[in-house]
């Protein structure tokens, strides 16, 4: 592949059972790369060993493929790569910008750290100059951040901007145990594998400032984001990994891939009737101005 090519990637946990949230997401990340003829990268993203398996990980293949969902490539799962994280975490400690962090779960979330509206916290710098660290205990490590604005010009959700410096505080980028945290390891793996496009739930949409500091540390392109809006039912509630019935190990059961494929994409405004319709027929005619950019109401009585 050249570089105009565009690549885009899926890049699910394997935990469980795709719902229909991952299907949407994975679905409209599909449109987006097939539909400009780009490559397609799969990654199980399984840094949660205790949570993730192998044998999800197959399942999830399985799905895709029922789907309609194809990709060119998968890249090694992200629990077999944390020698490629090393070089790169390496690569932050030579530039000073990494620092050992011996603060326990209940202080970062006691009164001194400043909360956000959505739960998270700030973290207040307490470990950045530590004259006299603790000797018993392993330290996560954390990435000195810069006071600046990061800007996003999503597809789906327009401009966003975040300071981290304000809106999140130094991050943690390796676990006291040793396990690598997400926001490096999706950064390190969309970089290599030449992702430019991401397309994911709207729910991580704060990531994408997180991970734009990194590629930019690391050397990467920035891509472009659309951060799909998230699922809900048709009594206002989000749906969740709890709607057991509306997983794909149930939805197999009941209903064609064409029929799934054909609720979501009239849900989402792609299609002005509801309509059993192939992810390669949708592709020919996708258009990111059609994606409504809000909540997408799921009437539950089409899935049966
Ligand atoms: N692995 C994440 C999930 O399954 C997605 C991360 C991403 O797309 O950046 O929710």
């Amino acid at each position: 592949m050249d570089k105009m090519t565009p690549v885009g990637r899926f890049a699910p946990t394997p935990s469980g059972r795709m719902h229909l949230g991952n299907v949407f997401a994975a679905l409209i990340a599909w449109l987006s790369i097939r539909s400009k003829k780009g490559e397609m990268v799969l990654r199980m993203e399984d840094l949660d060993t205790q949570r993730t398996s192998a044998e999800f990980a197959d399942i999830l293949r399985s799905d895709l493929a029922w789907l309609g969902l194809d990709y060119d490539w998968e890249q090694h799962p992200q629990s077999q790569r944390s020698e490629v994280y090393d070089r790169y975490f390496d690569l932050m400690k030579e530039k000073g910008l990494l620092y050992p962090c011996y603060c326990t779960r209940s202080q970062l979330h006691g009164v001194n750290a400043p909360h956000l509206s959505d739960g998270t916290y700030v973290y207040p710098g307490t470990c950045r100059n530590l004259a006299d660290p603790p000797k018993n205990r392993l330290p996560s490590w954390r990435v000195r951040v810069p006071d600046r604005l990061w800007t996003v010009e999503d597809l789906v959700q327009g401009h966003y901007e975040l300071n981290l410096a304000t809106d999140c505080g130094d991050m943690v980028v390796r676990r006291a145990d040793g396990v690598y945290v997400y926001q490096l390891a999706v950064t390190v793996d969309d970089g290599e594998a030449g992702v430019t496009e991401v397309v994911r739930g709207m729910d991580l949409l704060s990531s994408a400032p997180r991970q734009m500091y990194l590629q930019e540390l690391f050397g990467f392109a920035h891509p472009v984001y659309g951060h799909v809006p998230m699922l809900m039912a048709e009594d206002g509630r989000r749906l969740s990994k709890r709607d057991r019935d509306l997983d794909l190990g149930q939805l197999r059961k009941r209903i064609t891939p064409e029929q799934l494929i054909g609720v979501l994409a009239h849900a989402a405004g792609l299609i002005d009737t509801l309509t059993p319709i192939s992810a390669e027929e949708l592709a020919r005619e996708f258009d990111w101005k059609r994606l409504r950019n809000e909540n997408i109401y799921i009437n539950h009585e089409n899935l049966y």
